[in-house]
């Protein structure tokens, strides 16, 4: 069993989306969990037809709100492996303050964040990521503004495991995947995702043999990558950060230098597991539990 869905997939011919799916729909077994208890939910945008593409349940929800909702079933129900799927216009433009919190919290939530540095759906108008200068229906003279890098966005809002993979890569993104899947918090993952009709060959030179040997680098914890003249030992695991810090920074937007795969991979206390304790304390009768929950809890003010 792939857990593909019988409902017919729409997204353009030779969409990226398409590989994505194929690849989740092959990962998902190894979850080992009833198809009842895995959970996915998306905002609006293309990549957001997800959920009806597979034989879970899911939600194709509100623009932007997929992490803020995913939380709230992730803190209720934390018996499910709760999934969120969004683009960068979904999730870098309207969604970003939710998800810039979902990260801080350190929800057990998997983000899939689709990123084609495009806006698909609604034809074509540059989005939060496309590289600064981006000619587009809705910027005919170049857009102006520099873009987001979603994998420092993430570090920088303290996410616990931040990672980057390749639509095509199939190898690439399933390792991605099964690292977030046994990670506990949020793992934010971004796929870059090829958009044939409006933003053909954005990732072609990572994908072309001859031009991905040189800018491809392909992360692996404790190697040892050379950024600015120093050397850096990548630790996932390091509290600072920093290895992962200096290699985010390595793309720049112009596809010189990209490193995809696990940026970091740390525990800090989840967002959910908190909600509940002070949920049990509550109920027996702890009034400062129970305001903190009215107030909704934080992972660093709760004792
Ligand atoms: Fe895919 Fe682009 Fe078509 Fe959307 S517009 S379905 S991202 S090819």
């Amino acid at each position: 069993k792939d857990y593909s869905s019988d409902q017919e997939v729409r997204w353009c011919p030779g969409c990226g989306d398409y590989v994505i799916l194929k690849t989740i729909q092959g990962f998902l077994p190894e979850l080992g969990l009833r198809r009842e208890n895995i959970v996915f939910i998306s905002g609006i945008g293309c990549s957001s037809r997800f959920p009806y593409y597979l034989d879970t349940y899911g939600m194709h929800s509100i623009h932007g709100r997929a992490p803020a909702i995913a939380t709230g079933l992730a803190t209720t129900r934390g018996d499910l492996s709760v999934w969120v799927v969004t683009g960068d216009g979904d999730a870098l433009s309207i969604g970003g303050n939710h998800l810039i919190h979902a990260m801080r919290r350190n929800v057990n939530l998997k983000i899939l964040l689709f990123n084609n540095r495009i806006y698909g759906l609604t034809k074509g108008q540059f989005s939060p990521t496309s590289e600064a200068g981006k000619v587009t229906k809705s910027s005919p003279d170049g857009s102006v503004g520099a873009p987001f890098n979603p994998v420092a966005l993430a570090l920088g809002a303290d996410a616990t495991f931040v990672a980057r993979a390749i639509d095509s890569d199939r190898a690439g993104l399933t390792e991605v995947l099964r690292a977030a899947a046994a990670h506990r918090g949020t793992a934010l993952v971004e796929i870059y995702q090829n958009c044939p009709i409006f933003n053909d060959g954005a990732f072609e030179v990572l994908k072309n043999p001859a031009e991905s040997a040189r800018r491809l680098v392909r992360l692996r914890d404790g190697a040892t990558y050379n950024i600015d003249g120093r050397a850096y030992v990548h630790d996932v695991r390091s509290a600072s950060a920093e290895s992962s810090w200096a290699l985010s920074r390595l793309d720049d937007g112009s596809m010189e230098r990209v490193p995809v795969g696990i940026f970091r991979c740390v525990e800090r206390p989840t967002f959910d597991d908190q909600v509940r304790e002070n949920r049990a304390r509550a109920e027996k009768g702890d009034d400062a539990a129970f305001l903190s929950l009215l107030a909704g809890p934080d992972p660093w003010t709760v004792a």
